[in-house]
Formats: C-alpha cells, sequence, structure tokens
C-alpha cells in the first residue's frame, strides 16, 4: 500500500514482528558483534558488523527518516551541527568551489570559515534570494551548492527547484538544511535536491532533550556521503535514538499546533504598534510566500519578528519578565522560546537591515492565548521602560 504521510509517521521504521510483537523497536547497546564464522569476519556480510556502523535501533530511525524526507538512505551524527559537516567534508575536497546561503545557521558558516577554508576550499556567500541566476556564480571547480531554506532568523525562501537545475547543469550537488520545514512539510528530493540534513535536536526529537543530526541522499549521493560519514567515526547514541524514534510518532499532530500557533502569534504581533515587522513564510506580507506556497506544504513554530527601536533597558524589561517564553538556543520542543538575534553581523553577501532590536520566537504547544497575555505584558514593560 502506497501510504500518506501521516500513516508513515506511525509506521516508518517499525518491525514488531521481528520484535516479539514489541510495539517499539527495542534499544540495542553495542559495541562488539560477534561474527559465527571466520567466513563471517571475512566477508563481513552480516547486517550489523560493528556498533559504531550501526545497531537494529539506529537502523530503524535512519528508515524512518529516509521514508519521510523522501531519499534513498539516511545516516545519524551526533548533532545537527556534525550533519551539516559531515555532509560538506563527504562532497568537498581541496580547490573545489562552495556556493554558500548568506542566510545559513551561523555555526554551519564558521565551520565554512574555520575549517573547509583551512582545507583549501573556496568558500563564496551568495544571496539567498537568486534562483536560477545562481548560474552566474557557478564556477567550473563549483562542487556543491548549500542552502538552507527557509534561512536561519531570516527566513528567505529559496527557490530550490532552480537552484538545482542550475547547479546540475554544471556538475555540483545540492545540499539543504531541511530543519524549519521537517520532512513533513518540504519533500527536498522532490525538488532536485541532493543531499538533506536535519538537526534531529528539533522537531524531529520534539522533546528539548536529545542532540542528533541526519544525513539524507539520493543513490547516487549515497556512496560518498556513506563512505565519508564512517571515515570519520560519526554515530548516535541508542538512548537518544530511542527518544526520537518515539518522538517522531507524534510529529505530525506536534506540528501543526505548532504553526496554528506561531500564526496565531505572527498575526497578532504584525498588529502590535511596538512590531516593525513580522518575518513568516506563511503570512502573505512575507516575499517569500509565494515560493513558499509553491513548494511546502506547511510552516513550522519558527518565525522572527523586528521591534521599532527600542533600548536595551527596555528589552530586558520585556524579556527578563516573560513567563511562558524561555529565554534559549535550539527550538523544535514543546516549548515557546523568545532569543534576541542580530544577522547584520554575520552577512557578507547581502546586507541585513533592521531598525530595532530582532527577536526570534518558537511557539510551544502551550494554549496561544496564553502566550499572547505572556507578549502583551512584556510590551507593557517594554514601552513602560522606553518611554
Ligand atoms: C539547530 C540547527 C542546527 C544544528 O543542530 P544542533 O543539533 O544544535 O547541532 C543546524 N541547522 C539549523 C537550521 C538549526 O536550526
Amino acid at each position: 500500500m502506497k501510504k500518506k504521510q501521516d500513516t508513515l509517521i506511525v509506521t516508518a521504521g517499525r518491525d514488531p514482528e521481528a520484535n516479539f510483537g514489541i510495539l517499539n523497536p527495542p534499544v540495542y547497546h553495542a559495541s562488539t558483534i560477534l561474527y559465527p564464522t571466520l567466513d563471517a569476519v571475512r566477508t563481513r556480510k552480516q547486517p550489523f558488523t560493528y556498533g559504531r556502523r550501526g545497531t537494529p535501533t539506529t537502523a530503524a530511525l535512519q528508515e524512518a527518516i529516509a521514508e519521510l524526507e523522501g531519499g534513498y538512505r539516511t545516516l545519524l551524527t551526533p548533532s545537527g551541527l556534525s550533519a551539516v559537516t559531515a555532509a560538506l567534508l563527504a562532497h568537498l575536497k581541496t580547490g573545489d568551489h562552495l556556493l554558500m546561503t548568506d542566510s545559513a545557521y551561523e555555526p554551519s558558516r564558521h565551520f565554512c570559515e574555520r575549517v573547509l577554508k583551512r582545507y583549501g576550499v573556496d568558500v563564496e556567500y551568495y544571496n539567498p534570494c537568486l534562483g536560477s541566476d545562481i548560474a552566474a556564480l557557478i564556477k567550473p571547480n563549483t562542487a556543491v551548492v548549500f542552502t538552507e531554506s527557509p534561512g536561519s532568523v531570516t527566513f528567505e525562501v529559496q527557490d530550490i527547484p532552480a537552484i538545482s537545475k542550475a547547479a546540475h547543469k554544471a556538475g555540483a550537488i545540492v545540499m539543504i538544511d531541511n530543519t524549519w520545514a521537517s520532512p513533513l512539510y518540504f519533500k527536498p528530493f522532490e525538488h532536485g535536491v541532493d543531499v538533506s540534513i536535519q538537526a534531529v535536536t528539533k522537531y524531529l526529537c520534539g522533546h528539548s532533550d536529545v542532540m542528533m543530526g541526519a544525513i539524507t541522499t539520493t543513490e547516487a549521493a549515497w556512496r560518498d556521503t556513506v563512505a565519508s560519514h564512517g571515515a570519520n567515526g560519526l554515530c548516535a547514541g541508542p538512548d537518544d535514538v530511542y527518544l526520537v524514534l518515539r518522538g517522531i510518532r507524534t510529529l505530525s499532530v506536534r506540528l501543526a499546533r505548532h504553526m496554528e500557533t506561531g500564526l496565531k502569534l505572527a498575526r497578532w504581533l504584525a498588529a502590535r504598534p511596538e512590531v516593525a515587522r513580522v518575518i513568516h513564510p506563511a503570512l502573505p506580507s512575507h516575499p517569500g510566500h509565494a515560493l513558499w506556497k509553491r513548494d511546502f506544504t506547511g510552516a513550522s513554530g519558527l518565525f522572527s519578528i523586528e521591534l521599532k527601536p527600542a533600548s536595551e533597558a527596555a528589552l530586558a524589561a520585556m524579556l527578563d519578565g516573560l513567563e511562558l517564553f524561555g529565554m534559549g538556543y535550539s527550538w523544535g520542543g514543546f516549548e515557546s522560546l523568545i532569543i534576541p538575534q542580530d544577522p547584520a553581523k554575520i552577512r557578507t553577501a547581502t546586507k541585513w537591515e533592521a531598525q530595532g532590536p530582532m527577536l526570534r520566537l518558537h511557539a510551544g504547544l502551550e494554549d496561544p492565548d496564553d502566550l499572547i497575555a505572556d507578549l502583551d505584558a512584556g510590551f507593557e514593560r517594554l514601552r513602560a521602560c522606553n518611554e
């Protein structure tokens, strides 16, 4: 049966019959895995050969993510950032040219600066809003075009099909950091992507207690990816894998609520006098809204706002007194978060202009009216302090 997505979320990566009828895949803790014969040692033909190389627990999650992303196969890494770095290391070598979106997650950018440049990779940042015009930036040695759509903090929606077409024409591969949409709301491989990255830490885990990443590829990109991932010794711990397997079963209902609450907050914020701009791809006012509508089937709970000019003291009065919104990094859990951001500082290919402080919000699973009341009281404190 060709399963619909919500059914897949429930069934993917499970095989109760192989485990005494037990519904959830068991947690295998393993380093040593025994071989029954010398021939088995020599041929390494058994499904599992060494703990670092995977167990039935990791295989279950890999299979589930590959199915949801719509890719060939998936590899797990110890964090979302290590999924980004492992994917880049697998497909770049000295002398290659990398086109990196200017809107990328800052630590991904830091890896390019700190590590890739040191190994002789020519890193060039590009305007995320370039579609097919990216062709003008592609060089004979361009090996990878890295995308993140929508971009971290600033939420530019990229024209992935147009970028993929231009990249493939020149023999380059396309990677996407697909964390914002999760595999549910953007299907990378239907839009020409070769390698898709998830910070599993975020929505797939969904409960703010696991660090993990995933790399999913096409069949063509698999060989280089798996070889480099294995050579680098990357793996994920079995208890964490189990928590993610448990978390993904509710991904669809969680995301629907994150989207609904996020939009409710975004619309309410757009009408506030203290707010200069709401940056949420699912709002018609967003410059990337048409692309989002064309390529995505939903929005997650993460978006940004730009405030009108406010003093640091007024901002502190607003944020320090919030009761429900926590101040902390990461997102994708059940709780609402708010954090100041300054994208202007890290950009090089494009200029980011904001008249006041920028805040990134994550809409959690609390009652949206309580969240609005919390923000409302926050704006009250901001105004009292700013006057
Ligand atoms: C959080 C995040 C990552 C990194 O994930 P970690 O698990 O924190 O290492 C990568 N990309 C994006 C877009 C993220 O938001």
